[in-house]
């Protein structure tokens, strides 16, 4: 396949903090002098203690231990709030967007520190103590942001829970972090229907074994049992505090938050985020990846309880002094033109979101989107999956009228921020590479035994040192991170994605590794075979997994969703086929093609291969953790299927 490259458009090469020479300069210093590029770039935020050591970090295996500015002090409500007080008090921080187009509302850095401050007080009221974990299962309103702020701003550790999990889910992340205060809201608003999480949060708490306080914030106004002692209203007893609270002194490397990982690859995990480093680390990736500049309008998609909300929605922008917008509904609600509409209604500039949305905005055509104007648009963003170059193509056609650059920024909910992603004044882009690294980031390709590889090659991605927002341990389980990331291949980071590296130096994400199939010898990326099936123009989404086959070793098993009004034939079976010998060659042939009308996917939109490949294995009793699965029926409906056709 011949990729495209498209040069840096001039207005960029201009306007850009940065350019392919400055890029090349401050690299090149990030990852041969770490210490003096971080500690110069740690001094965007506000230190109280200034710190004297800069990097102290290990991945021997049998002593992993990552501290970044580890005697310097700060706070991180601090840096997002206070410190912008004197010279933006009265610009707006937060945009909302409610989930009915009617409702919005903007709130100012001032009235943000108020907010937050009064929130704080009400944590402290409840007992709430520097360390202590809180449990936030909030909709998307600003309140989500206001009580992340607020632990922050007390020294509390917070643990946000997608308001998508179910009471069981969020159980066990209550249980896990020993969070004794969860907040809440009545009721959630999503797509026009409503959410119960206060009573999801209430069958929680039981299964948890209690908790001392429900914050229960109103969104709905519905009725919605309290229990007596244990329950408030948040606006009930803000009244009763006061909105002056000041902020704790924080060592760089105590708590800021724990996030628990999707499960797309099996049993949740507790990441560890510490304050320093993750600051320094989210606001330069914020301002060189988004190229944010002041007064620029700033949207990302994602929900506050995945890490690129936390990451690229609260932290990095607000530590920037940013306009951020944060959007209650989704995509298709009331149409499909709901994310264009809200870019020209708020004039955003900045747009990131992610492909499993693209795809399906795709599936509804061009007339949604070119209805709107959305000449405020100067770069769009992609981030969760690889995005395949047929959808890449749609997002900078159609979307971007051919003008914007588009980052396909790759990270993970343990990297805290952007590793591998273009900056729109620097890099050439070719759609599905997430191109290069990020300052002081060295990938590293190896091979099974764990040899880098060099130039143009295929293989696991490892991350060769530690970069400030690193994740510092799995929570309670400090073995658990040191199997799962630094034993597979000795002193280095793994992963867990595959990797391909160009004769440009440029990153393609693969896929995860587990994810790559070994037909008769030959590794192919499950991604690739994906992006063929989804080029072609009746096939709306596709996933590939691997199955025992007796001659090849492993067979290709593909799950094809068409678009809507074509009709699963034999017919085109066949056509699919053909159509990926000739899109990547004879080896890459689907040997099966189940045609499925959903696919199974976590509440973050990805496809949960691990499931596929069960039942591409015919093992159904045992498919492992389900419970978050956005909509569990989708794999019975699969199973049914794939036992029909036996
Ligand atoms: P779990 O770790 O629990 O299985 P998860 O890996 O889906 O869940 P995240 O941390 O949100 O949870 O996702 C990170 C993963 O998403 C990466 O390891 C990679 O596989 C994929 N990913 C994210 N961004 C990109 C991108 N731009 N290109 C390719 N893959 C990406
Ligand atoms: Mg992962």
């Amino acid at each position: 396949m011949t990729v495209k490259v498209y040069d840096v458009p001039s207005e960029w090469a201009n306007r850009a903090f940065l350019n392919d020479e400055t890029y090349q300069a401050m690299y090149h210093r990030s990852v041969t002098d770490p210490d003096g590029f971080w500690g110069e770039q740690a001094r965007r935020i506000d230190w109280f203690k200034p710190f004297t050591k800069v990097k102290n970090t290990s991945y021997d295996p049998h002593n992993v231990s990552i501290k970044w500015f580890e005697d310097g002090t700060t706070n991180v409500a601090h840096n997002c709030i206070d410190r912008h007080l004197s010279t933006r008090g009265d610009q707006v921080a937060i945009i909302w967007e409610g989930d009915d187009p009617k409702d919005d509302r903007k709130i100012t850095y001032k009235e943000l520190h108020a907010e937050v401050s009064r929130f704080a007080n009400v944590l402290k009221a409840r007992g709430v103590k520097k360390g202590d974990r809180v449990t936030i299962y909030l909709p998307m309103i600003p309140e989500a942001a206001v009580a992340m702020l607020a632990c922050a701003r007390i020294g509390a550790v917070h643990s946000v829970v997608f308001g998508g999990f179910s009471p069981d889910s969020l159980a066990g992340r209550i249980e896990d972090a020993k969070s004794s205060v969860v907040i809440t809201a009545d009721e959630g608003l999503r797509g026009g229907r409503k959410v119960p999480l206060k009573a999801n949060a209430d069958a929680a708490a039981t299964r948890a074994g209690g908790v001392d306080t429900i914050v229960v914030v109103r969104r709905t106004n519905a009725a919605v049992p309290m229990q007596a002692g244990r329950d408030v209203y948040y606006d009930e007893i803000a009244k009763t505090v006061s909105a002056d609270c000041p902020c704790e002194e924080m060592g760089a490397e105590d708590p800021l938050f724990i996030l628990y990982t999707s499960g797309s690859t099996g049993r949740p995990k507790g990441v560890l985020h510490t304050t320093g480093g993750y600051l320094v680390y989210t606001s330069i990736t914020h301002q060189y990846v988004f190229d944010y500049h002041d007064g620029d309008i700033y949207w990302c998609t994602a929900d506050v309880g995945w890490v690129t909300g936390h990451s690229y929605i609260v932290y990095g922008p607000l530590a920037n002094g940013a306009t951020t917008l944060m959007f209650e509904g989704v995509p298709n609600y009331p149409s499909n033109s709901r994310f264009w509409e809200v870019i020209d209604k708020h004039k955003v500039n900045i747009f990131y979101t992610a492909p499993t949305a693209i795809r399906a905005l795709m599936q509804a055509g061009d007339a949604p989107v070119k209805k709107t104007s959305r000449e405020s648009l100067r770069l769009l963003g992609s981030v969760g999956e690889p995005i395949n170059p047929e959808a890449w193509e749609w997002y900078h056609r159609v979307v971007g009228d051919d003008r914007c650059p588009i980052v396909d920024t790759w990270w993970q909910t343990e990297t805290g921020g952007i590793l591998i992603t273009p900056l729109p004044g620097a890099t050439k882009l070719k759609p599905g590479s997430a191109t290069r690294p990020f300052f002081g980031v060295v990938p590293q390709i190896v091979d099974p035994a764990g040899n880098p590889l060099e130039g143009p090659c295929e293989g696991s991605l490892c991350i060769a040192d530690s970069w400030p927002g690193q994740m510092r341990t799995v929570y309670g389980d400090h073995e658990r991170f040191v199997q799962t990331y630094f034993s597979t291949y000795v002193g280095r980071y793994f992963t867990g994605d595959g990797c391909r590296r160009d004769e440009d130096g440029y990153y393609w994400i693969t896929g995860r590794v587990d994810d790559v199939i070994n037909v008769a010898g030959h590794r192919l990326g499950t991604a690739e075979v994906e992006s063929a099936l989804v080029a072609h123009p009746k096939v709306s989404e596709a996933a590939v997994v691997g199955y025992p086959h007796d001659i090849k070793g492993q067979g290709i098993y593909a799950y094809v969703t068409l678009m809507s009004g074509q009709q699963p034939s034999e017919e085109l079976r066949a056509e699919l086929v053909a159509w990926v010998r000739k899109e990547i060659g004879p080896i890459a042939s689907p040997d099966v093609i189940q045609f499925a009308p959903g696919l199974p996917k976590t509440r973050s939109g990805k496809i949960m291969r691990r499931i596929l490949r069960k039942i591409a294995e015919n093992e159904f009793g045992n498919l492992g953790d389900t419970s978050t699965l956005a909509d569990p029926t989708v794999v019975d409906d699969l199973v049914n299927n794939r036992q029909a056709s036996q």
